[in-house]
């Protein structure tokens, strides 16, 4: 009765806690499907309550080369607390920037924006190697869309590839059917139940791996961080005068109408202070485009709006 009791207590604070890693999948993520596995995951010695995952953060499969990214990919120290049994949310938590998962590979899995909040899938894919993955500045090597190299993509149901710092499993994008998953058919934090399990997964849409916490993380190295980014920013505002996007590294990434164009981003040719124009191709913005009159700026936003609108 007790029980009872406090369960419909948590339930009416919205706070439920689930089952987390399965013995299945913890055996899945420990050997890898196709023999990356370089994850540790053992049950806290201090509280039976958490698994603590940790990895090396370098990966065994091709690493590099990395176009425009000057960075290394450097051994790491990634130790996380993660629950056994996640507590779903009431309202789920943005994602900060760093770590948000380990996938199987031991390699970090990263929310999907740049330092600038832009689609890092979009505008940092210059830079990824083979597997998809990247190193930031401090050498971390990690993915924030699909790393093609460390599952079967053409096993059915997609195998497990990963598991988010809030204790919940990460999965590739193919269904018990044989259907590839989209953005559309999950939850706002890009998970979904099955077989009364919750799930993330990864998709080739935005935003690819999670798009909120939908349980709690517990690892301070988490829930001490802000969100830094909790929407994507338009990259043709960027053309048309403000910060350019940069991404892991300043200057590595394109920005300019022709090389967004190119990423298909198509943005508006018709603005009157736009900085292209004014200063030509290849200029890394620092402001120079702020000259614009208010009613030019209003002009921008305007078209970078109705852009959003027809995405
Ligand atoms: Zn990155």
């Amino acid at each position: 009765m007790a029980k009872l009791l406090l369960a419909a207590t948590l339930l009416c604070l919205g706070l439920v806690s689930v089952r987390g890693l399965t013995n299945e999948e913890r055996a899945a993520l420990l050997t890898g499907a196709v023999g990356l596995g370089n994850l540790d995951i053992v049950l806290d010695p201090q509280n039976s309550d958490y698994f603590i995952v940790s990895s090396h953060g370098m990966p065994n499969h091709t690493l590099g080369p990395w176009g425009r990214n000057p960075n290394d990919a450097t051994h790491q120290n990634h130790i996380y607390r993660i629950p056994k049994n996640p507590t779903v949310q009431a309202e789920p938590s943005c994602t900060p920037m760093g770590p948000i998962g380990l996938a199987l590979s031991g390699a970090a899995i990263y929310n999907p924006y740049t330092g600038e909040c832009y689609d890092a899938g979009m505008l940092e894919a210059e830079g990824f190697d083979d597997c998809k993955g990247h190193p930031s500045p401090d050498g971390t090597y990690h993915y924030h869309i699909t790393p093609t190299c460390i599952f079967n993509i053409s096993e059915v149901p997609s195998p497990i590839i990963g598991v988010a710092l809030d204790g919940f499993p990460i999965y590739g994008p193919t269904d018990e059917t044989g259907r590839t998953l989209t953005s559309a058919d999950l939850d706002e934090c890009h998970g979904r139940q099955v077989n009364g399990q919750y799930r993330y997964h990864v998709t080739s849409d935005f935003p690819y791996f999670l798009g909120c916490f939908k349980g709690a993380p517990v690892d301070a190295q988490i829930t001490g961080e802000p969100c830094e980014c909790t929407e994507r920013a338009d990259p043709c505002q960027a053309v048309n005068g403000n910060e350019p996007p940069q991404g892991d590294a300043p200057g590595q990434l394109p920005f300019d109408r022709d090389q967004l164009a190119a990423l298909g981003i198509i943005c508006p040719t018709d603005s009157p202070n736009d900085v292209i124009n004014d200063h030509g191709h290849g200029q890394h913005g620092n402001g120079s485009g702020s000259k614009s009159t208010v009613s030019g700026a209003m002009l921008v936003l305007l078209t970078a709006i109705s852009i959003n609108m027809k995405l």
